[in-house]
């Protein structure tokens, strides 16, 4: 989604009170970003409604901050317009189920293939037979076969020579004869949508008669996949669709317009190139990734439930009264690290998908096992008062903690920069109380 949406967001989340304007700006953004992102006008008009609607009359959260509160709202919206998780396969009065994949070339229909028979068997203990309608590429029906041999399922072909028509429909008599329950059909894709490969689908279709039919879309795609979908709903009427790639760097808003311009179900998402990567669409990660706010909400409940309410009260009067010191920063530290795996909390973090790749969280591992070493080797009186450490303290402090000068002269820096946060902070949640009055 647009970049200026991103950066309206920003300017929000850290807000501690919305001003209307704020709310009329991000309106604006989140339309255009839309718009542009070819979602049905309509669409984007009630959704902007609702958004505002909801956002003026602000349902009051505690835990929130105004500026979070409204994310949380626009959120919540764009997870309602992406549908609920609906990761539902069709089960055939009579067997066997059929299931046609289509799509354009490269989405990931022959690896869809080869994942949705390899999740009917393990979760619904299922027999299926893959077939191999890609007839003009030889390397198709190899791929598919490969697929087969890994998973040890049978792949129906008939070559290249034979019409995909004809091998759907001896296909599913075979399946009969084998007692499948399941059939895949794997069709052929372009490059881009056109008549011959429309009519060819319906062919089959018109002789497979399938349960299901899966667009497999690739969600690097963006703003095309919107007509592509469109295409292919108007011409096979799908019955639902597949988002592959998305465990790529996209933003995935191609998920929010199909859904809007088909209002076909998105019911599983690609997340990789193995076999066992396909899971049940989540809309509501979807609406956080296309937000680009990682999981901050899952992150905020997640601080909740572990931060010890009373510990927490403590804490907050220490600050209120400036007299929160190097012990306190221990035990917050302890709490921090009873929320789990550092690398697990930077995920849900905003901008953290681009960190990953660095193993940024090693790095903050470490880091935070050397700034407790530093807290550590201060003597009591100095963790209290670290306005007594001078020049042959921090000598000491570096040598008992194996680290520098230069790295405790940070630290001590970097808690002064704390104090300072956690006073501002402390007088904005005063504001939001109403009680008044600085410290
Ligand atoms: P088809 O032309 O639609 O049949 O597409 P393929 O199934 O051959 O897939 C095209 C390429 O995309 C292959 O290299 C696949 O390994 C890759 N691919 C498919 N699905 C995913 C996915 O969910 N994630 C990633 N990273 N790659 C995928
Ligand atoms: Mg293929």
């Amino acid at each position: 989604l647009a970049e200026r949406l991103q950066s309206t967001i920003k300017k929000i989340t850290g807000k501690g009170k919305v001003s209307e304007q704020d709310i009329k700006e991000m309106s604006r953004e989140i339309r255009l970003a839309l718009l542009e992102a070819d979602v049905n006008f309509k669409v984007v008009k009630d959704l902007i409604n609702r958004i505002k609607e909801r956002a003026v009359g602000q349902e009051v959260m505690e835990s929130l901050t105004p500026g979070q509160q409204v994310i949380k709202i626009v959120r919540d919206e764009l997870t309602e317009l992406m549908g609920g998780e609906n990761s539902k396969i069709a089960v055939a009065d009579r067997p066997p189920t059929i299931i046609m994949m289509v799509g354009l070339q490269g989405a990931g229909k022959t690896t869809t293939t080869g994942k949705l028979a390899n999740l009917l068997r393990k979760n619904y203990n299922r027999k299926p037979m893959l077939v191999a309608c890609d007839v003009y590429r030889p390397a198709a029906i190899k791929q598919l076969e490969t697929l087969g041999s890994q998973l040890d399922m049978p792949v129906f072909s008939l070559g290249t020579e034979a019409n995909p028509v004809d091998i759907a429909k001896q296909a599913i008599e075979k399946a009969k004869e084998d007692h499948h329950d399941y059939v895949i059909i794997d069709t052929a894709g372009r490059l881009h949508v056109d008549t011959e490969l429309m009519t060819e689908l319906g062919e089959i279709k018109k002789i497979a008669n399938p349960d299901e039919i899966f667009l497999v879309v690739d969600a690097m795609t963006g703003q095309d996949a919107v007509n592509v979908a469109e295409s292919f709903n108007d011409q096979l009427d799908i019955s639902g669709v597949v988002l592959t790639k998305l465990d790529g760097d996209t933003r995935g808003g191609a998920a929010l317009s199909i859904k809007a311009v088909t209002d076909k179900p998105i019911k599983f998402a690609g997340m990789g190139e193995k076999l066992d990567q396909l899971e049940p669409f989540h809309p509501e990660r979807m609406a956080s990734r296309i937000l680009g706010m990682g999981d901050v909400l899952s992150l905020i409940e997640k601080a909740q439930t572990n931060v010890d309410e009373k510990q927490a009260k403590a804490l907050e009067e220490k600050m209120r009264s400036m007299s929160f010191t190097f012990d306190d920063f221990l035990e917050q530290m302890d709490q921090v690290k009873q929320m789990g795996p550092l690398d697990e909390l930077l995920g849900m973090l905003p901008g953290a998908g681009k960190m990953k790749g660095l193993k940024n969280a090693q790095i903050d591992e470490k880091q935070l096992a050397q700034v407790e070493a530093i807290a550590k080797s201060m003597t009591k009186k100095e963790r209290q008062e670290p306005g007594i450490i001078n020049a042959s303290r921090k000598k000491r402090i570096a040598k008992g903690s194996g680290t520098t000068v230069s790295q405790v002269n940070r630290l001590l820096k970097q808690f002064d920069e704390m104090k300072k946060m956690m006073k501002q902070m402390t007088n904005m949640q005063k504001g939001k109380k109403g009680k008044g009055g600085g410290f």
